[in-house]
């Protein structure tokens, strides 16, 4: 029996997760679950799920939750605030935790999990790309095991040989062929990318996700991301990784070998794939998830990034290519605008612009500590703040 400690139990990734869970209860114990504020929410999952404890992050709500809790007869033991999520994912009882919280947010509490050496099953990206270097080095001091949910990663993981870890040219690898759908623009003119409205831009063609990594698969932030992700998961660099543009998303990414050969992990769209293989890994269990029927797939096509529509892939290669806290400042100006532009202030291709101005009004500095990469983050959310202002008053 492991037990499970889910970050962001309310949200795309964490209802997906006790989905998964929850058709082996031999297997998995949720012992912790945490929200942001959806307090209502929290204490459905408590009364299915019984964890011992339930997380609140923002700390206003805490009566509320430990209120309902109560009349519900439950005896979870209520926590809150970045200490609350630090405890829950460092608890004795606790074998994995799934990272699941959405942004810099994220970041103390995983960063918590890895220094008690636990099972980190990874959705929250953007702790990666913030503090790649200190949270690399974090899971292997402490003996941490750290597994890719997202499902590029998880798929190249899967094509990956067990020791790849030696380095991927030792391996006989010679690039990562990191697949995306293109998002729900990919066909847009760039003139017609100005007007798009939040709700077109989180109308995800194939992936039901959170509002903002659906703004960043539209802007294709995420798959930016997601190579600074690939540098850090599997250590290399944006030269040894290729994004390629595939619209059905069946085949979640490729791995290509010295000798020609093409490894690819194809599936479903469904979140529960990769949820199941990091929860059982190195064995499989029943997701739930639909078989795959390639005749009703029929055809899988591939083209190349647009690189002048979505500008942000070049930007998140620049920023990890410059390294030190650059992508963490690239992070931080993209969460502010992706908030701006579902608030309806910024415009959608404003986001690239406030993230590019922010980058260069923001030094960047070779990392060292997390302090600095947090003061930088800081810094990098007021510019990203003030120039959305002004941009707002422009338009
Ligand atoms: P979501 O918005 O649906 O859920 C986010 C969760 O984080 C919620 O439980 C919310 O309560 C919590 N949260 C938000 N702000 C918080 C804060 N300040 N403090 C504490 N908790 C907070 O998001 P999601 O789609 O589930 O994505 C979660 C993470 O997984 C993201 O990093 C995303 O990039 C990554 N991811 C998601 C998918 C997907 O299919 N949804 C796929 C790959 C990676
Ligand atoms: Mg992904």
């Amino acid at each position: 029996m492991k037990g499970v400690c889910i970050l962001g139990a309310t949200g795309s990734i964490g209802v997906n997760t006790l989905d998964v869970a929850a058709r082996h209860p031999e297997k998995y114990k949720i012992v912790a679950l945490s929200a942001n504020s959806q307090v209502d929410r929290l204490v459905e999952q408590c009364e299915q799920f019984h964890p011992a404890y339930a997380v609140i992050a923002d700390e206003t709500a805490v009566d509320d939750l430990a209120g309902k809790l109560k009349s519900k007869k439950l005896s979870t033991t209520v926590l809150s605030g970045v200490k609350g999520l630090e405890k829950i994912a460092s608890l004795p009882e606790v074998d994995f935790v799934m990272a699941a919280i959405v942004g810099a947010a994220g970041l103390k509490p995983t960063l918590a999990a890895a220094r008690a050496g636990k099972r980190i099953l990874l959705a929250n990206k953007e702790a990666l790309v913030m503090s790649g270097q200190i949270f690399m080095d974090e899971v292997k001091k402490n003996n941490a095991e750290l597994l890719p949910i997202d499902s590029e990663h998880n798929a190249i993981f899967q094509c990956m040989p067990d020791d790849y870890e030696k380095g991927l040219a030792e391996m006989g690898i010679t690039k990562i062929l990191l697949t995306g759908s293109g998002g729900p623009f990919r066909t847009k003119d760039k003139s017609e990318l100005e007007s798009v409205t939040p709700d077109q831009a989180c109308a995800h063609p194939n992936w039901s996700m959170g509002r903002k990594i659906s703004v960043d698969s539209a802007t294709m932030m995420n798959k930016g991301l997601e190579i600074i992700e690939a540098c850090w998961l599997f250590n290399t660099t944006p030269d040894h990784i290729q994004v390629v543009v595939h619209p059905q998303s069946v085949i979640h990414s490729m791995v290509q070998y010295s000798d020609g050969s093409v490894l690819a992990q194809l599936g479903q769209p469904d979140m529960r794939t990769p949820i199941a293989h990091c929860l059982s890994w190195p064995e499989r269990i029943e997701s739930g998830v639909e078989k795959l029927d390639l005749f009703d797939v029929a055809k899988l096509e591939f083209e190349k990034p647009d690189y002048e529509r979505f500008p942000c892939l070049r930007l998140a290669e620049e920023a990890i290519k410059k390294g030190g806290t650059a992508p963490a400042i690239l992070n931080a100006a993209n969460e502010v605008a992706v908030a701006s532009f579902l608030d309806e202030e910024l415009k959608f291709t404003d986001i690239a612009f406030i993230v590019e101005q922010t980058l260069n009004n923001v030094a960047s500095r070779e990392a060292v500590s997390l302090n600095e990469i947090l003061e930088d983050d800081l810094a990098a959310r007021e510019q990203a703040r003030k120039l959305i202002e002004v941009r707002v008053k422009q338009h």
